[in-house]
């Protein structure tokens, strides 16, 4: 019995292991595919200047129009994007679209300063060939540097790779703003602030979301707060979701603020009404 239980357990985990492989490879195929048929799409999450209220920014987010499954989330792709080094690909399409969609608003009068992509650590493997890409695609759209933000993660400055750090401390000399995302989530230690000067930091939301549960966790965004500062960095609060959140920001001095609150990311022509609404 014992025997049994043990290879209909071993069957188990099997199956599962297959069918584990068996998504993946499916979803892979769809990635592929996706690329070839340009399925992607943005959306436009604005960023607001705490003090003169203006939009400063606005953030592009990956959205992936799949023909059956309808919109999938960065969330459910971008890791197997990662894996496999599609993310490289993805990577230059978001680019194009956020550098086209910044240019089109323009013409059209839409004040906005900067767009910010995210990039993966996964697309600085070659910085060079990245750079060398991502100058290109401004130069084709007429955008400089300074339109563009990017927002990388903790786990990219940890790896404290030179080459990266030099490449991208070369186009913040040229006007390139460098946000770190997803701040205080990561398990680095903080010695990549001594080597590496960024432009941003944005809180993560789950700092914000619990902002209210207890005392601790005020604390905790203050002192964050003036430790960017201390830093010459603007310091941006992500998943601002209520007025009770937001009123501490402001009261706390906190730079730029993005959320629900304001705007869940739209599309470029909901993000236009939106902007009408905001600006008058
Ligand atoms: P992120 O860059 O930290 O983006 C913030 C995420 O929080 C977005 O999820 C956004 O929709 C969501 N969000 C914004 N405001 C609120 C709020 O008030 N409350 C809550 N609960 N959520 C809020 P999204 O669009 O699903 O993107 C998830 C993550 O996927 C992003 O996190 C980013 O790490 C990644 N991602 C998105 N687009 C791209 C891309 O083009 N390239 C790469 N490499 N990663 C991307
Ligand atoms: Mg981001
Ligand atoms: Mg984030
Ligand atoms: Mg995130």
């Amino acid at each position: 019995r014992a025997k049994e239980a043990g290879r209909n357990t071993y069957r188990f985990y099997t199956d599962e292991m297959n069918q584990h492989a068996m998504h993946r490879i499916r979803l892979e195929e769809e990635l592929r595919h996706a690329i070839k048929e340009q399925q992607f799409q943005l959306h436009y999450q604005p960023k607001l200047d705490l003090i003169t209220q203006q939009i400063v920014c606005v953030e592009a987010l990956i959205r992936w129009q799949h023909p059956e499954k309808g919109m999938v989330s960065p969330m459910d792709f971008i890791p197997l994007a990662e894996e496999t080094g599609l993310i490289n690909e993805i990577g230059f399409i978001v680019l194009e679209l956020a550098c086209q969609q910044l240019q089109t608003w323009r013409a059209n009068d839409f004040s906005i300063k900067q767009i910010a992509v995210n990039v993966s650590s996964v697309q600085f493997e070659e910085p060079e060939a990245f750079f060398a890409r991502f100058n290109q695609i401004l130069a084709e759209h007429q955008l400089s540097k300074n339109d563009i933000k990017i927002e990388i993660t903790e786990n990219l400055l940890m790896k404290q790779n030179e080459q990266v750090i030099n490449q991208l401390n070369q186009h913040r000399d040229h006007g390139l703003s460098v946000a770190i995302d997803d701040f205080g989530t990561g398990y680095s230690s903080l010695s990549y602030l001594q080597v590496f000067p960024l432009d941003e930091l944005k809180i993560d939301q789950s700092f914000i979301r619990h902002l209210d549960d207890a005392p601790r966790n005020k604390t905790l965004v203050q002192a964050i707060i003036a430790m960017g500062h201390a830093l010459n960095m603007k310091v941006i609060a992500e998943g601002v979701e209520n007025q009770s959140q937001m009123d501490f920001l402001l009261a706390n001095g906190c730079d730029v603020a993005q959320g629900y609150l304001l705007s869940r990311p739209a599309s470029a022509s909901e993000l236009e009404v939106w902007l009408k609404k905001h600006t008058t």
